[in-house]
């Protein structure tokens, strides 16, 4: 292909994806509106997309860079001297360390546990999975938070790590990290703060003068911290930090092999090849949005969210499943409402808001992530709700037919065939036609199918999903296996 071809091929590949600048996208990407910054950091992503992080001799540019932003997340997180950092490619490999440098912090214990609430983000789930350890799931109370009392009581010996969130993603609210992380401490556990989301507002929303519920170092008892940078530092995608109180802390994070002929292996992350992009992407949004920046965007994001948390207050029929404590918004619809439909009536508007499936006792919800850039469109978006609800109103719920809800409860997720599989993704309309499994236009028949579905039957519903997107691209008439090129 020819670069014309090639651009005009990306473009049209782009413009099927969510817009990432706008303010209009209210999950998975923040938008600062700051074009001058994200093209200064565009420049510096394709500057070092070709540096190796994997070797801090070869590039000594992306360890001061890291160091530097260690260094700035440290004076956010009021970390004391001691505190140390690495910069990760997003909050779930924060995470996955946090989990696994506890883990390989008890070497004597032949199966380690961790204690979560069960609002912890599926990070630690995956965490425990991929690290053969036990999780213990402790149920919040009414108000969303973690119980400090309950998750002291499924603590034991085996114990390496607990975990709050600042906040939590789902509902928005700042778990009781002095309580949890005191009581660790007194256990000598490790306390994590989840702050993936929280980390890069909740330092600047507290210097506005705005309470916020202590979770930082200053709290005694915190070991570690992750905050995203690719999410409210508002950098280009694949940077997080995680902050280990001490040196030793983070020592069993880090892994070396020397035992082979090849090169001297030293890593301080999941990766090792690491792309200098993401690094140089962050250090130049940090630095070039600054303190003054971050607090003016960290003013205009909390702003927004108060604005549409009000408004969804005076919308009949949406609730706020809780008072934001930061930039997330979680709302519930009462009876005759189908969250999913309003979901999808809001994509049709132009608005990108996430739907949650109902969890526990907990009804379905909405969750927006609010960014600087959505202020100046809240009333367009309240407006927007409004229409959505009616619409949805009318449409009514989506029938979820009585025989596949039967036949969902009585499924053995564990033992399905293939061929189970795909009459199930049928019935839910993610089947596609013939060959390719198609993204289907409206999510709220999918959603309605997949909510009444125990969590298990879910996972491998969404995991043959996912098989079956994910399927070669097979150029043709390539040169094959024993022909020539001509
Ligand atoms: C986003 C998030 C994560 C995971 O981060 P990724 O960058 O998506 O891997 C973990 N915890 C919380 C609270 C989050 O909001």
């Amino acid at each position: 292909m020819t670069p014309a071809e090639i651009r005009a091929r990306l473009a049209g590949l782009q413009s099927e994806d969510l817009p990432v600048h706008g303010g209009r996208t209210l999950a998975y990407v923040y938008d600062a509106g700051l074009p001058e910054v994200d093209a200064l950091a565009r420049e510096a992503v394709a500057a070092f997309a070709g540096s190796n992080g994997l070797d801090p001799t070869a590039f000594p540019s992306l360890l001061t860079m890291e160091n530097e932003l260690v260094g700035v997340a440290a004076n956010l997180l009021d970390g004391p001297d001691s505190v140390v950092g690495t910069l990760t490619s997003g909050g779930t490999e924060s995470c996955l360390l946090a989990v696994q440098a506890a883990r390989d912090g008890r070497p004597d214990l032949a199966r380690a546990s961790l204690v979560v609430p069960d609002t912890v983000h599926a990070a630690f789930h995956k965490a425990a999975h991929y690290f053969g350890m036990e999780i213990r799931v402790v149920p919040t109370g009414p108000d969303h938070r973690a119980d400090p009392a309950a998750m002291d009581a499924a603590c034991d010996a085996s114990t390496v790590l607990v975990v709050v969130s600042a906040p939590s993603y789902a509902h928005g609210v700042i778990d009781p990290v002095t309580e949890v992380a005191g009581a660790a401490a007194a256990r000598g556990i490790r306390c994590h703060v989840d702050a993936c989301i929280g980390g890069w507002v909740l330092p600047f929303k507290s210097r506005l003068g705005r309470p916020v519920t202590p979770w930082t170092f200053a709290v005694d008892g915190v070991t570690s911290i992750s905050a995203d940078l690719h999410k409210y530092g508002y950098a280009p995608k694949g940077a997080s930090l995680l902050l280990h109180r001490t040196p030793a802390l983070r020592r069993s994070q880090f892994f070396a092999h020397a035992d082979w002929p090849g090169y001297t292996m030293l890593n301080a992350t999941l990766q090792s090849t690491r792309s200098g992009g993401p690094v140089a992407g962050a250090w130049t949004t940090v630095r070039a949005i600054g303190t003054d920046g971050y607090l003016a965007l960290t003013e205009a994001a909390l702003e927004a969210t108060d604005q549409i948390a009000a408004g969804i207050g005076d919308i009949d029929g949406l609730d706020l499943v809780a008072t934001p404590e930061s930039t997330l918004i979680a709302m519930t619809a009462g009876p005759g409402l189908d969250v999913f439909t309003v979901a999808d009536e809001m994509t049709a508007r132009g608005w990108f808001v996430q739907p949650q499936l109902s969890h526990a006792e907990q009804p379905p919800s909405l969750h927006l992530s609010v960014s600087a850039a959505t202020l100046a469109g809240v009333e367009e978006f309240l407006e927007a709700l409004e229409t959505a609800v009616a619409q949805a109103r009318a449409a009514g719920p989506v029938p979820v037919d009585a025989d596949v809800v039967a036949l969902l409860h009585s499924l053995d997720p564990r033992t399905l065939s293939e061929e189970e599989f795909d009459a199930l993704l049928a019935a839910g309309g993610l089947a596609g036609d013939g060959e390719a499994p198609g993204l289907p236009e409206q999510m709220a028949p999918v959603n309605a199918l997949l909510d009444a579905a125990p969590p298990a039957l879910r996972e491998a519903v969404l995991v043959a999903f996912l098989d079956r997107l994910s399927r070669p691209v097979r150029p043709i008439g390539a040169v094959g296996p024993g022909q020539r090129l001509q």
